[in-house]
């Protein structure tokens, strides 16, 4: 359907954001459900997000999704805002409704439904061993959390800036081991589960390199970063004969409670969103 000058009006916000892949995976939806709606993206620089995100509150925008670097700031500018948003310290959806902001993170159910959907077999759970989690930026807060949520038993958190990674344990209260960047594979021999959450492996940078022949023969193995979708690190996994998981499912299920929450009926679950995520990301490579 066109839409009207009625449509119900959402987007992302970020900067950069025109490498973001949200307005093609929710034109699909918003297609799909035949709904008259637009959902577009908002190049918002560092400057100034604070007071943009509080005019857009009260343009009639249904609401935003928040990507790098704004996602804090999001949180702060909030009218209200839901456990998850105020655990992680960071906000990735602001709905607007009456001139207010309320700040969630679907960050958090994102990654526990890519470990669902992302090709384990039975479904991965996070209550059945340790995590091994790389990484203490924004993404890993979201994803220590999800894991605490979860039930995961103990989490062997490391980072390259090791004070990062501490106060990070300290604040989310968890049982949690600390090993030093360069000591990292140590936590392979025990974790069910190895997460990357740093950015690398994104294209142009470093690949992130481990000893997979230290890790245990059923561990389960994620990368968050997408561009590309099989980063050296899953692949060398794969190499190993682990099972791999890439960051497309996480990205598809933190837009799905977004997209919900911006126009109030569920994504459909029917059409396959993953096979045209992986045809843009093939044509941006
Ligand atoms: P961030 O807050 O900037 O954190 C970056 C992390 O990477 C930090 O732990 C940082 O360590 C580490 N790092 C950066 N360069 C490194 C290097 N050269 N060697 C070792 N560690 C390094 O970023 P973020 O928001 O957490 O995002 C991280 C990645 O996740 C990005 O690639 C992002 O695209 C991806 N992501 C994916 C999804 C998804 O839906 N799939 C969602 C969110 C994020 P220090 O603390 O030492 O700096």
């Amino acid at each position: 359907m066109r839409p009207s000058g009625a449509a119900q009006v959402a987007g992302v916000a970020g900067w950069p954001i025109s490498h973001s892949l949200s307005p093609r995976l929710m034109a699909a939806w918003i297609e799909a459900a035949g709904l008259d709606a637009i959902y577009a993206p908002f190049a918002i620089g560092p400057e100034g997000a604070e007071e943009a995100f509080k005019v857009l509150a009260k343009t009639g925008l249904t609401g935003l999704n928040i990507t790098l670097p704004h996602k804090e700031i999001a949180l702060k500018i909030a009218d209200s805002s839901s456990d998850a948003a105020k655990a992680v310290g960071a906000a990735n959806l602001l709905t607007f409704k009456d001139g207010k902001s309320c700040a969630d993170n679907t960050d958090v159910a994102g990654f526990l439904s890519s470990l669902e959907e992302g090709g384990a077999d039975p479904a991965y759970d996070p209550a059945s061993g340790p995590a091994l989690v790389l990484g203490a930026g924004g993404a890993a807060r979201a994803i220590v959390y999800a894991l605490k949520l979860a039930g995961c038993p103990e989490i062997i958190l490391s980072n390259r800036t090791e004070s990062r990674a501490t106060a990070l344990a300290e604040e989310m209260a968890i049982n949690c081991s600390i090993l030093p960047w360069d000591r990292r594979d140590e936590g392979l021999e025990q974790a069910n589960l190895v997460i990357n959450t740093t950015s690398l492996g994104l294209k142009g940078q470093n690949d992130l390199v481990m000893d997979w022949d230290q890790a245990s023969q059923s561990c389960v193995v994620v990368d968050i970063v997408y561009t590309p979708l099989e980063t050296g690190f899953l692949k060398a996994a794969a190499g190993r004969g682990l099972k791999t998981i890439d960051g497309l499912g996480m990205l598809i299920g933190q837009a799905r409670p977004s997209f919900e929450a911006f126009f109030g009926v569920p994504s459909d679950d029917q059409l396959d969103v993953r096979a045209l995520l992986e045809t843009v990301l093939r044509h941006k490579s």
